[in-house]
């Protein structure tokens, strides 16, 4: 995937539902003025995928759609999926788990930065003290689909749902998070589970981690039941850089952290299988009480975008995002989320200004 420097890369955009259809031209916006400033060639294609098109024609994910990402695209940008008018949210769970398990995108980046002090709701904390990383298994435990009913809709009903844990797919994450941070220069790395309770799934947890740990001796480690993780978090965030965890608790712990950084608004994400094809999301939903009126945050969804050209190695396009994020927030140029009084298109169109300008 890594093409020279003068050839386009090739970027997919799934705008998705609800606030994903607001945010996600903003974020295109602010790429496109990066790709520009940085002089590089960008080939964006968009698919309609989503609740209109699944209500209109009962389309969600192509059966061929995994390989041709794959064979013609660098990486993917998506919005977000959910929308009140589809019960359960099939399409969703077809289109982005399909897309999770389809492209085995087995690691899930989530940052949790705190870019200004006021942004943060616990008190004497500064940006100093936020500053982690929830890197989430994303392709096994309870998101594996396994289980089912057994005498739906009757008092006798029973529901199961089973906790996937494959020791390929714990040892591939836990290397992850310590060669992650090695390569962004974090010393620490929290594994989180609740082996104490879930005595099988979470104890070959426990175990690989014991085993991957010893081949890094520069990184610290730790291990926290997820209970105290998240009360940790709380109390003191600066303990942590790095946290590895299961698909639940990290889709927990990320939330977490997003609020002490200023709320879903904010948080970016990255589906990542290293050296494949890749996908860059916003952490939040599709919002549906606050879509379509104009006051959805962009920033976590620029700021995925900024994750992608990481991604694809373009480093300072990645930087001139996050930069332009911290400015906007400094300079007060932000949705009502964060307290400010800009729409979504305007803190868009500010963000894109700054990358232009800076
Ligand atoms: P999912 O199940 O996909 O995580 P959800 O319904 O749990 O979705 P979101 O859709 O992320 O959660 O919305 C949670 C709340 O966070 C929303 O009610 C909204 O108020 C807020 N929120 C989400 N995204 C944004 C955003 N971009 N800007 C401002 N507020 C947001």
């Amino acid at each position: 995937m890594h093409e020279s420097a003068r050839s386009a890369k090739r970027i997919a955009i799934i705008p998705g539902d609800g606030v994903g259809k607001e945010v996600i031209p903003e974020a295109v916006k602010i790429l496109k003025a990066a790709a520009a400033k940085g002089g590089r060639r960008i080939a964006l294609t968009e698919f309609d995928w989503g609740a209109d098109r699944y209500l209109r024609d009962g389309m969600t994910l192509p059966s061929d759609a995994p390989e041709m990402f794959r064979r013609d695209f660098d990486a993917i940008i998506l919005g977000a999926m959910g929308d009140p008018r589809v019960p359960g949210n099939q399409h969703a769970a077809d289109i982005l788990l399909g897309l999770r398990f389809k492209l085995d995108l087995y690691v899930n980046e989530r940052p949790c930065v705190l870019f200004d002090q006021r942004l943060t709701p616990l008190k004497s904390r500064s940006e100093k003290d936020i500053n982690f990383c929830v890197i989430r298994e994303n392709t096994e435990g309870l998101y594996a689909g396994m289980g089912g009913f057994f005498k739906k809709g009757t008092a006798d009903e029973i529901a199961t749902q089973e906790d996937i844990n494959t020791r390929k797919g714990v040892e591939r994450i836990v290397r992850y998070a310590f060669e992650f941070a090695r390569r962004r220069g974090y010393r620490r790395v929290c594994m989180s589970d609740k082996s104490n309770a879930l005595t099988y799934g979470h104890d070959l947890w426990k175990r690989v981690f014991a085993e991957i740990r010893r081949e890094f001796a520069d990184i610290e480690w730790s291990h926290m039941y997820i209970d105290n993780l998240l009360m940790q978090m709380v109390r003191d965030p600066s303990q942590f850089q790095v946290i590895v965890t299961c698909n639940l608790f990290g889709d927990i712990a990320s939330d977490v952290g997003a609020g002490l950084i200023g709320g879903l608004g904010l948080a970016p994400s990255g589906n990542i299988h290293p050296g494949q094809v890749s996908l860059f999301e916003p952490v939040h939903g599709s919002a549906p009480d606050i879509a379509g009126k104009n006051i959805a945050n962009p920033m976590g969804a620029a700021l995925a975008a900024g994750m992608m050209c990481g991604y694809i190695g373009w480093t300072a396009e990645a930087q001139a995002i996050e930069d332009a994020v911290r400015a906007a927030i400094s300079e007060e140029k932000t949705t009502t989320d964060l307290g400010g009084s800009l729409g979504t298109r305007q803190v868009g169109d500010w963000l894109a200004d700054r990358v232009a300008s800076a």
